[in-house]
């Protein structure tokens, strides 16, 4: 059997909080959303939450309850999802790509500096899990939006301005689609919380229904509450993945920096080719192994390609698009799965 590149883990204490939603007679915007608004205040200590329809729709309330609006600029890492070029432009304000490290491959600072000094914002995206050097971008006196959507569960989403959280199926917990922010100070999530009110206002401003099912907040929250053991087990599987690597290493591979805290959940493994002909090659030898692989960016998909930038501006982000390769991480893998995964790499290698 092939082992695909992800799989949502659905046990059945999911299946079992999805029925008694379906079960109650309330399964649009309810109590379970309140629940799931409320365990994430816990798990950041304090502050205000308002879960919504998608990580998109977080960024965009996120953006708006910070006022950031039209004629701004907001710097965005060119290696990252075209969700943040939609984000950004919904809120009527300017995306600028900029460039990320080799190292880790979050957005690199001195090139918000270069490329986006007129940035007034910055959305630092903790990309695969790794964080981003938040406290560096809040020094340059700009607003800071922490994307959490890759590291839920990690130490990252209290430095920002804001924090937002994607639960499409791919992500670290699920309800299918989904999304939320969050922020210290309570402004923004209520600034997000009148936004998706919609219905039944008694004055008008534009609104939009943002909302979340309790059929998918509460499949959510029972995935959430075994939080710390999926990044257990998904810390379990890098460490066997770091030993199988091993030989790949000493062949002018690399993987990517920036899980080396306990608390960090890796939320990829990504091995980095000495070129993409490499690359590509070992895409084909892991086919082979019935062992699925992704590019997780491509080239085209680079936010800089999308507008039409010069890409010799980026060079690390189009490094990455010819040579990352991420393979098979997530805690719905059983142990002969890792094996096998495992064996591939040693082979290919
Ligand atoms: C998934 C993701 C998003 C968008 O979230 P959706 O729920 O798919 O809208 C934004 N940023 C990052 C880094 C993501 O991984």
């Amino acid at each position: 059997m092939r082992i695909s590149h992800n799989r949502p883990d659905v046990r059945q204490a999911d299946k079992d909080a999805v029925a008694a939603v379906l079960a109650s007679g309330w399964i649009a915007q309810g109590a379970r959303v309140a629940a799931l608004e409320a365990a994430f205040v816990s798990m950041n200590g304090g502050g205000g939450a308002c879960a919504v329809s998608s990580g998109t729709a977080a960024l965009f309330l996120a953006l708006h309850g910070l006022g950031i609006g039209a004629g701004a600029a907001v710097a965005v890492p060119s290696y990252s999802c075209s969700a943040l070029l939609n984000a950004v432009n919904m809120a009527g304000a300017r995306p600028v790509p900029v460039d990320v490290r080799s190292d880790d491959f979050t957005i690199d600072p001195a090139s918000v500096e270069s490329l986006a000094p007129d940035a007034a914002a910055v959305v630092a995206v903790h990309t695969f899990g790794a964080s981003a050097s938040v406290e560096d971008l809040k020094s340059s006196g700009r607003t800071v939006i922490e994307d959490c959507c890759q590291s839920l569960g990690g130490p990252q989403g209290l430095v920002g301005d804001a924090a937002v959280y994607s639960f499409y199926a791919t992500k670290i917990v699920t309800g299918g689609q989904g999304g939320l922010v969050w922020d210290k100070t309570q402004k923004v999530a209520e600034a997000a919380r009148d936004y998706r009110e919609f219905d039944c206002r008694e004055t008008y401003e534009p609104r939009f229904n943002f909302q979340m099912t309790d059929i998918q907040a509460a499949m959510i929250e029972s995935q959430f509450g075994r939080l710390d053991e999926i990044r257990a087990r998904r810390r379990t599987i890098r460490a066997r993945y770091l030993e199988a690597a091993e030989p790949l290493m000493t062949a002018g591979w690399r993987l990517q920096d920036g899980f080396n805290e306990a608390s960090h959940l890796p939320y990829r493994f990504v091995l980095l080719a000495p070129d993409s002909n490499a690359r590509d090659a070992m895409k084909s030898r892991l086919e082979c192994s019935k062992v699925a692989s992704i590019v997780p960016i491509e080239r085209f998909e680079l936010l800089h390609r999308y507008l039409g930038v010069d890409p010799g501006r980026y060079p690390v982000s189009e490094m990455l698009a010819d040579c990352a390769l991420s393979v098979p991480l997530y805690p719905g893998l059983s142990d002969e799965e890792v094996d096998l995964v495992c064996d591939a790499l040693r082979l290919a290698a």
